[in-house]
C-alpha cells in the first residue's frame, strides 16, 4: 500500500495566545486535573494531549521554514519540567514526541519525504511515538533483529515491538530496525511509519506500578509496501549519538526534576504549616527538607549544565559524538533518575502518612510509583556498562567550564 505522506497541508494556524510557559501551564492545568484518575484506570492522558494539541506544542521543534516555531531544547525541556509537577505520563508523552521530533529535526531536512512529514507535524499536531525496544533485545538501542527489507522501491518490515508508549493513540512511530536482511544487528536505521500504514496487534498490557498513563503496550508491528524514502538514509548509529541520546536523557531528566521539584513543594508546604501551629521552633521535617532541597538542586545543576553543553555542541556533528559528550550524557541519566527517586522518598519521608495516603493535598504515592520507572528506562546498568566501555578510550581534561 503506497500512501502519500500529505496530499494537502491545513492551512497554517497562528500560535495560541502567550509565551510557551503561559501555553504550558494551561495544558498543565489540564493534565493535573485528570492525573489521579489517569493513574488509577491505567488510561493514556487524553485531556492533556488534546490541550497540547490545542496549545499547539507538539509542533514547536519544527523549524519556521517548515511551519514550526523553532523551539530549542532548553525550551522544551522547561516545558517537560512544568508538565512533570502536574502529571508524569502526560509529561513523559510530551518528552518522548518531541525526542522523536528531534531526531527527524536534526537527520531529515536533506529529504523532501522528512521535511513534508515534518510540515504535516506542525500542522497536524500529529503525535510520534518510538518503538526501539523489541523481543529478544530488550532495552538495547543500538542492536536490532526485525529487518528492512526492501523490493523495488518498496518495504517490508515486522517487528515485535516490546514495549510502544502510546502506540495505540500515535499517528507516526520511528521504529529502528537492521538495514537490510543481512546487515549485522547493530546497523540500524530510522523508519518513518505513519499509523495508516500499519497495524498493530496487542501483544501484551501495560499495567504497571507507575508511569501508568504512557499505555507502553507490546505490539506486532507490521508494514507492507511503503515507500523507501520513509526510511532516514543516516545510519542510526550517527541519529542515537548526535541527537537521540541527547534528547532522551535531557528531556527524560527534566520530567523527573519537574516530578521531584513537585515532591519538595509538598514538602516544604507541609513543614511550613507545622511552622505555623507551634511558633518559635522549627519542625522536625525541616531537616529533612533541607536535604531533599540541596538534592534537588544538585539535580538541576546537572540538568541544566547538560542542556548548556548540549546547546553549545548543537549543529557540530564532531562535537555531538564526541566521547566526551556521551559519557556527559549518560552521567546526567544515571545520576539525575537516581536523585529523582531519592528526592521523592525524602519528600515522603517529611509529610509522613499524609503523603503515604491518597487523596490528601500532600499525597506523594503516584510520584514515587512514577519516578521509580525513571532507573530502569534504559537500565541505569546498561548505561553504566556503555560509559565503562568508552572510559577505557577517553583522555580527561580536568577542566572545570568545559568538556
Ligand atoms: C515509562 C516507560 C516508557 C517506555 N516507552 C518506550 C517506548 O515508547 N518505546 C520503546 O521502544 N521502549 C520504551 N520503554 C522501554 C525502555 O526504553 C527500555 O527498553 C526498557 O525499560 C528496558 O527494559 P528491560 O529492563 O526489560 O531490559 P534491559 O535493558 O534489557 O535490562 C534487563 C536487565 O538486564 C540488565 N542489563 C542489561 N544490559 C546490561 C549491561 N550491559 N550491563 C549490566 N546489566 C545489564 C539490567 O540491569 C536489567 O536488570 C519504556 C520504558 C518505560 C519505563
Amino acid at each position: 500500500m503506497h500512501v502519500e505522506v500529505a496530499a494537502a497541508l491545513p492551512a497554517a494556524t497562528p500560535a495560541p495566545a502567550g509565551d510557551l510557559d503561559a501555553r504550558a501551564k494551561r495544558v498543565a492545568e489540564q493534565a493535573a486535573r485528570h492525573a489521579d484518575a489517569v493513574d488509577r484506570e491505567g488510561r493514556f492522558p487524553a485531556e492533556a494531549v488534546a490541550a497540547l494539541k490545542a496549545e499547539r506544542l507538539f509542533g514547536i521543534q519544527v523549524p519556521r521554514s517548515l511551519g514550526g516555531e523553532g523551539a530549542s531544547m532548553s525550551e522544551i525541556a522547561e516545558l517537560c519540567a512544568v508538565l512533570g509537577r502536574a502529571c508524569s505520563a502526560a509529561a513523559m508523552v510530551f518528552a518522548m514526541h518531541h525526542i522523536k521530533l528531534a531526531s527527524l529535526v536534526t537527520h531529515g531536512l536533506d529529504s523532501a519525504w522528512h521535511c513534508t512529514l515534518m510540515e504535516r507535524i506542525a500542522a497536524e499536531q500529529m503525535l510520534i511515538a518510538s518503538s526501539t525496544t523489541e523481543a529478544g533485545i530488550g532495552g538495547d538501542l543500538r542492536n536490532s533483529l526485525c529487518a528492512v527489507e526492501v523490493e523495488g522501491d518498496t518495504f517490508r518490515l515486522t517487528k515485535e515491538a516490546s514495549v510502544i508508549s502510546y502506540g495505540a493513540q500515535a499517528d507516526l512511530i520511528l521504529a529502528t530496525a537492521r538495514r537490510h536482511k543481512e546487515a549485522a544487528t547493530s546497523d540500524q536505521v530510522l523508519v518513518a511509519l505513519l499509523a495508516d500504514q500499519i497495524t498493530l496487534e496487542r501483544t501484551s498490557v501495560w499495567d504497571t506500578l507507575g508511569m501508568r498513563g504512557t499505555c507502553s503496550d507490546g505490539f506486532l508491528l507490521k508494514a507492507e509496501g511503503l515507500p523507501v524514502a520513509q526510511v532516514l538514509q543516516k545510519p542510526f548509529a550517527e541519529i542515537a549519538a548526535q541527537s537521540m541520546l541527547a534528547a532522551s536523557h535531557l528531556l527524560w531528566g527534566s520530567v523527573w526534576f519537574g516530578i521531584s521539584s513537585y515532591a519538595v513543594d509538598r514538602a516544604r508546604a507541609f513543614v511550613q504549616a507545622e511552622a505555623r501551629k507551634k511558633p518559635g521552633q522549627v519542625p522536625p521535617g525541616a531537616l529533612r527538607l533541607a536535604e531533599a532541597a540541596n538534592e534537588l538542586q544538585a539535580m538541576k545543576s546537572t540538568v541544566v549544565a547538560g542542556l548548556a553543553r548540549y546547546e553549545a555542541a548543537k549543529g557540530d556533528p564532531d562535537a555531538l559524538s564526541a566521547i566526551g559528550f556521551s559519557i556527559m550524557l549518560n552521567n546526567v541519566k544515571t545520576t539525575v533518575s537516581v536523585q529523582a527517586v531519592d528526592i521523592v522518598q525524602r519528600a515522603l519521608s517529611v509529610v509522613g502518612i499524609m503523603g503515604y495516603k491518597n487523596g490528601t493535598p500532600f499525597s506523594l504515592g503516584r510520584q514515587l510509583r512514577d519516578v521509580l520507572s525513571a532507573p530502569l528506562m534504559i537500565n541505569n546498568d546498561r548505561i553504566l556498562s556503555n560509559t565503562a566501555n568508552l572510559l577505557l578510550v577517553q583522555k580527561g581534561s580536568g577542566k572545570l567550564l568545559s568538556a
